[in-house]
């Protein structure tokens, strides 16, 4: 290793702190550590869905080839803004040869459910294993990096003028760095840390009001009213009832729409297993506590407590007979934070922006940051007395974006449970339930294809255009 510019701390190996550390490999100016808290590389949970947008940037990282030897789906590489992206409520799929069918949406709360909607998109939903697409992170890793586990970030400080960052560990270690990339996910301790940091700031240069509008959102995180129970159903499984006629194996990934209650169905592990999530959403309960754990393992009987599922169609209870010990989660999301940077210590992934699983979007989020942020610290113009300001073009770009983000997913969470504009979906008559189910496909539609519309790079090359020499 030659003259070294940056040590970048790491402090998550999550699936944004893995990818980081894999788009910083070919700086050879920068020392890469991360610090992760578990004792293994163990991700918790079932499938994850990656659109073009990200999945772009996972080609750009050099690990597409990998990626798609474990995609139950056929990567068809889509570069550049889409020339068609939508679209259908009514069945008549305005759709180009660029274009995929990437979800069918059911209204499924009745014994006769039926289609009423599809999604095409520029390039497919890819779907994985999640720990199986951790793990290629983690192949991808160059050699300099040095990966510590069993290593919880208790808290990091900073001199205001410069001077390396010094992290304090919770097994009593400590550590330094030149950047600190808060990776560790929706529970933060560099957030906490950061944001106390930042009302600090705001005090000492006679601010307070800039540090009371930091500290009004002390408590970051906030929950959505929603459950969800996530479960992967081996394929094997569900052939036991072939003989019944039930087999149902899912080509396309489905949305059971019903109210208050939506299940997401898709394959993965190259078709091996079924990855399933139920959603339950409790409007009123948006932004209460929740009690109790925001994730373990329950009962699969628990999720007949939730829905009057006997009304529901049949592949609905096929799907839920098929369920084993699935994982609940209480879904949270990060509130609109006031920044994402301080100093020289910078959030990205869920640690930033955690947001609801709507659009299948928090992953890739995270890895676009995690790149994002790589091509800004990796440029020959950013150096230790310039990091400041590079920090800034991350923050000034990547915020406004992923809080956007997150917004449009938590719209499309209350439509695919069909919470829209106080209509009863239950009461209204047959027509008027298909004409609304019409106008809530085109609004979900509206707000998802971002995901295959626009490209990371587009606004990349704004930022550097931003970056300062020393
Ligand atoms: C039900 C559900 C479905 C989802 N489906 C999708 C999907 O289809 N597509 C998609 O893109 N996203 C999806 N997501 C979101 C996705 O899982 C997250 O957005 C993503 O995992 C965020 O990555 P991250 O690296 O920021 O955080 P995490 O994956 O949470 O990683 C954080 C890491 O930091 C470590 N850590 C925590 N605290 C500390 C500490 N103090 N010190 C050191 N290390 C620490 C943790 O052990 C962990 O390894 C879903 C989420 C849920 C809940």
């Amino acid at each position: 290793m030659g003259v070294v510019k940056l040590r970048v701390a790491i402090c998550g190996g999550g699936i944004g702190g893995l990818a980081h550390a894999c788009a910083l490999a070919k700086y050879s100016d920068i020392t890469v550590n991360i610090y992760e808290s578990a004792a293994k590389l163990s991700p918790f949970g079932a499938g994850i869905g990656m659109w073009p947008r990200a999945w772009n940037v996972i080609c750009a990282l050099g690990m597409g080839e990998d990626m798609a030897k474990i995609t139950s789906v056929s990567p068809t590489n889509s570069t550049g803004p889409s020339l068609s992206s939508t679209v259908s409520a009514s069945g008549t799929d305005r759709q180009s040869s660029m274009t995929v069918h990437s979800f069918s949406f059911r209204k499924s709360d009745q014994s006769n459910g039926f289609t009423f909607g599809n999604m095409f998109s520029r390039g497919p939903l890819l779907t994985f294993h999640r720990a199986q697409f951790q793990e290629v992170l983690a192949q991808h890793l160059p050699p300099s990096c040095r990966l510590h586990h069993s290593k919880r970030l208790k808290s990091y400080s900073q001199g205001r003028y410069g001077g390396p960052i010094r992290l304090s560990f919770e097994d009593g270690t400590q550590a330094t760095c030149d950047v600190l990339v808060g990776a560790d996910g929706i529970k933060s301790a560099v957030r906490s840390c950061l944001l106390r940091e930042q009302a600090e700031f705001a005090r000492y240069s006679g601010q307070p009001s800039d540090k009371q509008k930091i500290l009004a959102c002390k408590d970051y995180v906030s929950w959505a009213g929603s459950i969800a129970y996530r479960a992967l159903i081996p394929v094997e499984r569900l052939k036991e009832d072939c003989d019944q006629g039930l087999l149902v194996l899912p080509t396309t990934p489905t949305i059971y729409v019903g109210t208050d209650v939506h299940m997401i169905v898709y394959p993965v592990s190259k078709g091996q297993v079924v990855n399933l999530a139920l959603f339950h959403f409790q409007p009123e309960l948006q932004g209460m506590p929740y009690p109790g754990p925001w994730s373990k393992e329950v009962d699969e009987s628990e999720l007949f407590n939730i829905a009057r599922f006997e009304r529901w169609e049949p592949t609905v209870k096929h799907w839920l007979k098929h369920i084993r010990k699935p994982t609940k989660w209480a879904i949270h999301t990060v509130v609109d934070l006031p920044t994402y940077i301080s100093g020289r210590a910078v959030l990205i992934g869920d640690a930033a922006h955690s947001c609801s699983p709507h659009q299948g979007t928090g992953a890739g989020q995270a890895i676009e940051d995690a790149y994002f942020l790589a091509e800004l610290l990796g440029d020959p113009r950013t150096t230790l007395n310039t990091l400041p300001q590079a920090l800034k073009v991350y923050d000034k770009f990547r915020r406004p974006w992923t809080q956007e983000a997150s917004a449009k997913a938590m719209a499309n969470g209350r439509y695919f449970t069909l919470h829209h504009d106080g209509f009863d979906f239950s009461h209204a008559d047959a027509a008027a339930v298909v004409q609304k189910l019409h106008e809530l496909t085109d609004l979900m539609i509206d707000e998802w294809k971002w995901c295959w519309t626009t490209t990371v790079e587009e606004s990349l090359k704004a930022a550097l255009s931003q970056l300062q020499d020393a």
